[in-house]
């Protein structure tokens, strides 16, 4: 009977467990979890904090209880692991026990930064990442105290704080240290259009603003001193400048790592036996060909699946690691798709806006490094299935099935070639 141990419990935890569970019917799996609820979704907390979905929507795969029957696991909850022994196979815990396991996931998922800047622990400054900052944010939204929000980072997380904002019509202001919105995924020209979209509907937004410190003052408000000099002042302040893969509980052990975990296309360490998915994992990224961490809910889960056949005996492999972030707030989405930092000035462009669409899109020869769109989230998949293909073979034309999609979306023909579809004529 063999023994697997998962470390963190999120969504890549649980479909591993999963997959271990289905083709290995007899083994031993030991979760263990440093909270005392279930799978949770991150990426649903702020759905929650607006009221868009109850407490247990948040739980996709169900409650712990629900959760430890269906695949028959024992689950230790509040039980951080706080070390691992690579070559024993063996892992360790606060009160000095130690464990060994045939096979091992390291799926201990990433958490928000909290740099230590002077004043991010006054109360009124909050974070977004898990289900009890979303639990902390909503009952104070809902206690009518804040009048007023500082939103720092202008990215993913930020963004959608903002959206809770404009739901409990609480005027927001938006800042940023980068020189534009979304900096790791947007073109400059998309940035100024998302903020210009955003200030047309009440939201101001200052970038290259880069926090110093938080003050409180006299009347119990908050001002985020900038290293400027400029001064925000707000009933509360988000802070969502980006997350920490939680991989410090590593740092004595030899599994390789850069700034998350180093996984090959079976997900694995280089370590047999020993595994990594989800946000604490850099995977192979398809576009460079170098590791890369791409935090999404899709490839939590889908990385999870794959090491869990792995780690049951069937080999599989994760190919679909590519850039992709999709920003959908207040009636508007913002989507990027590959590496807007690989594209050069003498890269072709591809510009197009009508009354729905705006696309900006890179490509070098046949090659394409980068699209964004604003207004086409429901394409977002069949875009990135054509980028993909577009990568695996260069030289292959997009397929018909697709091209038809495209069109009928009302896409236009040249971002169609562009993207290496024929005319249908
Ligand atoms: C506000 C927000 C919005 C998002 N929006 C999107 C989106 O629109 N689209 C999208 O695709 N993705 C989005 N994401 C990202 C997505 O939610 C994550 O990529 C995904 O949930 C990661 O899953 P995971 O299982 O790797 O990690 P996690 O969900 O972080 O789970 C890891 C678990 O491990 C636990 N743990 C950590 N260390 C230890 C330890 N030493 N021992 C035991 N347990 C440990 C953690 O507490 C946690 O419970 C968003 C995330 C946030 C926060």
């Amino acid at each position: 009977m063999k023994k697997y141990a998962i470390i963190g419990f999120g969504g890549a935890g649980y479909n591993a467990a999963k997959e271990v569970r289905q083709r290995d019917p007899e083994a031993v799996i030991d979760v263990y979890s440093d909270t005392d609820t279930g799978p949770y979704n991150p990426m649903l907390t702020t759905y929650y904090v607006k009221g868009a979905i109850p407490y247990d929507a948040l739980f996709p795969f169900g409650d712990l209880e629900a959760v430890k029957r269906e695949l028959n696991l024992n689950i230790h909850t509040d039980c951080p692991v706080t070390g691992l022994v690579p070559e024993e196979k063996k892992l360790r815990f606060a009160d000095g026990r130690e464990a060994a396991y045939d096979k091992i996931l390291i799926s201990t998922g990433a958490s928000a930064v909290m740099p230590p800047i002077p004043g991010l622990n006054l109360p009124g400054v909050f974070k977004m990442r898990t289900a009890k900052d979303a639990v902390a944010l909503r009952e104070l939204l809902e206690s009518g105290q804040v009048k007023s929000c500082l939103v720092i980072g202008a990215s993913w997380v930020g963004i959608k704080v903002v959206e809770d904002m404009a739901a409990y019509r609480i005027p927001c202001t938006l800042v940023d240290g980068a020189k534009w919105m979304f900096y790791v995924a947007a073109f400059e020209a998309t940035a100024k259009r998302a903020q210009q979209d955003l200030e047309a509907k009440g939201v101001p937004v200052y970038c290259e603003q880069m926090l110093d410190h938080i003050e409180q003052e006299a009347d119990g408000q908050l001002t985020a001193v900038m290293q400027n000099g400029r001064r925000f002042t707000a009933g509360t302040v988000a802070v969502c400048i980006g997350v920490r893969m939680n991989v410090g509980f590593l740092k004595d052990s030899s599994v390789a790592m850069g700034r998350g975990v180093l996984v090959d296309r079976y997900m694995q360490t280089n370590y047999p036996g020993i595994y990594a998915a989800g946000d604490c994992c850099e995977a192979i990224d398809i576009q460079s060909g170098t590791h890369r961490n791409i935090g999404v809910w899709f490839n939590a889960n889908k990385q999870g699946q794959v090491a869990g056949a792995n780690m049951a005996g069937t080999p599989m492999e994760f190919d679909a690691n590519v850039l992709v972030n999709l920003a959908h707030y207040m009636d508007y989405d913002f989507i990027s798709i590959g590496d807007v930092s690989a594209c050069k000035p003498e890269d072709e462009v591809y510009e197009y806006e009508d009354g729905r669409y705006y696309i900006r899109a890179v490509r070098d020869g046949k090659a394409i490094k980068c699209i964004n769109m604003i207004g086409s989230a429901d394409s977002n998949g069949i875009v990135k299935n054509a980028f993909i293909k577009a990568i695996e073979n260069p030289e292959a034309d997009l397929d018909i099935k697709t091209i038809c999609f495209l069109k009928g979306k009302g896409f236009p023909d040249p971002f169609i070639n562009f993207l290496g579809g024929k005319s249908l004529d």
